[in-house]
């Protein structure tokens, strides 16, 4: 079958991907994005975000993922629903292998994102659907009435726990240290659901072993930080909310990364921010960001990579 070709492919729906395919079809460079399995990213999986400018008060994640896909569409932008397993980028055109067919494009902008970190328990993947779960705003309402664990003190989790106070019976979030990295103003509310008494804090304690049956997650053993004395809460659900890692497994010993994974851009100011070790490749979004990793700052980037591919495809 004949590769299916467009002079730019961006891989990947988040923020990132959906601002690269608007501006290069604004630019004229007929944008193909391919969606991943994960359509609209890591928004998706969030209830509200209230730092989004364009949106008075909040906005759902789905909604406003909604909401930049029609826009990309609008201008041009083809969107195929679309995950690709191995790339070859020695020679242009580039070529992608997805599960639904061929591509090649002239220009190519990655977007991929990042996805989420796992404790590496034996029994985290025993679990996973059946109790354990790393996405609270999907899962949380199968505990209605039922007692949850949270894992994690940056945003997501301290976001994750003010949410499923709404839904559980109760909430302990366990937190490896006593520092939170979370927003100042979600530790706020999270203290205030705390005093509430419908949020419980296990601080200086990590994960040792989920505990269960056959049906499913039956409680959580918790070590202490700091001693290592162990005890074991009853819970129904467990959610593991300890951060991302970024999506560049196709791009290993092709693309440079740092020690972490992440894509190298060139960076700096000028024209070519985007630009990886190869030209024509652009990366953008959290893929390449292990630092600042919003939604803003994604698309942000998103834009600058369907620039520096238009300037690239334009010679
Ligand atoms: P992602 O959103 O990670 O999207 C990556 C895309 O790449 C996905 O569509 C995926 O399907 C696709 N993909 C991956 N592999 C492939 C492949 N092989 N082929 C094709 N496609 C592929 N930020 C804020 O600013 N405000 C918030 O309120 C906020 N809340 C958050 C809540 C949660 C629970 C989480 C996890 C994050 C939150 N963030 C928030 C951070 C924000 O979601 C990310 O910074 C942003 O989504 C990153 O955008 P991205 O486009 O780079 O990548
Ligand atoms: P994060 O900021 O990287 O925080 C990860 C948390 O998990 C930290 O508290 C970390 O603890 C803990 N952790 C990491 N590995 C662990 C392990 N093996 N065992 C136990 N705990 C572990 O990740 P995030 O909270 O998912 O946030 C990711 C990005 O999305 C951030 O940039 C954030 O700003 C953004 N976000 C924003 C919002 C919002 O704006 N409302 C909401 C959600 C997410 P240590 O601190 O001890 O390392």
């Amino acid at each position: 079958m004949a590769a299916r070709h467009a002079p730019v492919i961006v891989l990947g729906s988040g923020p990132a991907g959906y601002t690269a395919a608007l501006y290069a079809a604004r630019g004229g460079h007929q944008p193909l994005l391919l969606t991943g399995v994960q359509k609209g990213g890591q928004l998706v999986t969030t209830s509200t975000v209230e730092n989004w400018h364009a949106e008075h008060g909040a906005v759902l994640g789905v909604e406003l993922m909604e909401r930049f896909e029609a826009q990309a569409v609008r201008f041009g932008a083809e969107i195929l629903f679309d995950e690709v397993s191995a790339v070859a980028l020695t020679s242009r055109p580039f070529r992608l292998t997805g599960a639904e067919g061929e591509y090649s494009c002239d220009a190519l902008i990655i977007a991929t994102g990042a996805s989420p970190r796992y404790l590496g328990l034996p029994a985290e993947q025993q679990f996973l659907g059946r109790g354990v779960s790393t996405c609270a705003t999907c899962d949380g309402y199968f505990f209605k009435g039922q007692p949850v664990a949270v894992v994690g003190g940056g945003s997501t989790a301290v976001q994750d726990a003010i949410d499923l106070s709404n839904i559980a019976s109760s909430v302990a979030l366990v937190h490896r240290s006593e520092e939170f990295s979370a927003e100042a103003i979600l530790v706020e509310r999270l203290m205030q659901r705390v005093a509430q008494g419908r949020i419980v804090l296990a601080l200086n304690e990590e994960v040792d072993d989920i505990l269960g049956t056959d049906a499913g997650v039956t409680g959580v053993r918790l070590r202490s930080t700091a001693g290592g004395a162990t005890r074991d809460l009853a819970v129904a659900g467990i959610f593991i909310a300890i951060g991302h890692q970024p999506n560049t497994a196709l791009f290993r010993d092709i693309l440079d990364t740092d020690a972490a994974g992440y894509l190298v851009t060139r960076g700096g100011p000028g024209p070519g921010a985007t630009a990886t070790n190869i030209e024509g490749v652009f990366a953008a979004g959290d893929v390449r960001d292990p630092v600042y990793r919003q939604a803003v700052t994604s698309a942000g980037s998103g834009c600058q990579a369907a620039l520096d591919a238009g300037w690239f495809l334009d010679g």
